[in-house]
């Protein structure tokens, strides 16, 4: 099942990129294996998948040691402080950066390792009360806080659109976030290369790339439905 919805996902990335005029080689696709199995994500891996999407520290931590050692893990979902350490030298990026606080921290925990680590701005580009992220107009500012830690990268920017039935719907919020990156690129802030938009999941993952995403985190579309226990919550509800 995992192996013909991947083949369908890319035929879809496939048509959006066609569609923009733009290279397949420039989206990269993350597999959302949140709440899902090993045995899943190595099926996945089989069929060629090498980036994959946790939105929780403790999947990582314990899927991480089931699989392949050239997994690329990203990091998607809302991180606490204290969770820090258990991804820092797993995960090749952290896609949602919403606080300085947060971003000191994790220049602490890669700076203890030696690393530095490439991360993401999260942008509540809808400006939703149920969603984290900053406020588009806080994000350069927000950027040039950051972007004076040593032991991270800033590398662009990352969005949660609004959960619809209709993908056209968060087409201006795709297009507005590529705009922002550009115009904070513009700026030649030291230490930070707005080279990167990870924008779009499963329900307007094409809208996305049509407006110029260079990752989309795709879930639902790859593994099927996820079913949750009482504690546990979707990062889009
Ligand atoms: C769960 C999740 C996804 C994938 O969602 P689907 O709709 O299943 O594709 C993408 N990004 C984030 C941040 C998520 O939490």
């Amino acid at each position: 099942m995992i192996t013909e919805n991947l083949a369908l996902v890319e035929e879809r990335i496939a048509a959006a990129c066609a569609r923009a005029g733009r290279e397949r080689s420039e989206v990269q696709l993350i597999a959302v294996s949140k709440t899902k199995p090993a045995e899943m994500l190595r099926e996945a891996y089989e069929a060629g998948v090498r980036d994959f999407g946790e939105n929780k520290p403790q999947e990582i931590r314990d899927k991480h040691p089931l699989l392949p050692e050239d997994i690329r893990w990203h990091m998607i979902g809302h991180l606490q402080r204290n969770k820090i350490k258990y991804i820092i030298d797993r995960v090749c990026m952290i896609h949602s950066v919403d606080s300085l606080r947060l971003a000191q921290a994790i220049d602490e925990e890669a700076g203890k390792r030696g690393l530095v680590m490439p991360v993401l701005a999260e942008v509540n580009m809808a400006k939703e009360a149920s969603k984290g992220g900053i406020m588009p107009e806080e994000a350069e500012e927000f950027i040039r806080q950051i972007s004076i830690l040593p032991h991270i990268h800033v590398e662009g920017l990352m969005t949660i659109a609004p959960f619809t039935e209709h993908a056209e719907e968060n087409r201006p919020y795709f297009r507005n976030l590529r705009k922002l990156c550009v115009d904070i690129g513009q700026k030649s802030i030291d230490n930070v290369s707005m080279c990167r938009l990870s924008m779009g999941m499963t329900g307007d993952y094409e809208v996305a790339i049509e407006e110029g995403a260079t990752m989309v985190r795709v879930g639902t579309g790859i593994f099927g439905e996820r079913f949750y226990g009482s504690t546990q919550q979707d990062g889009r509800a």
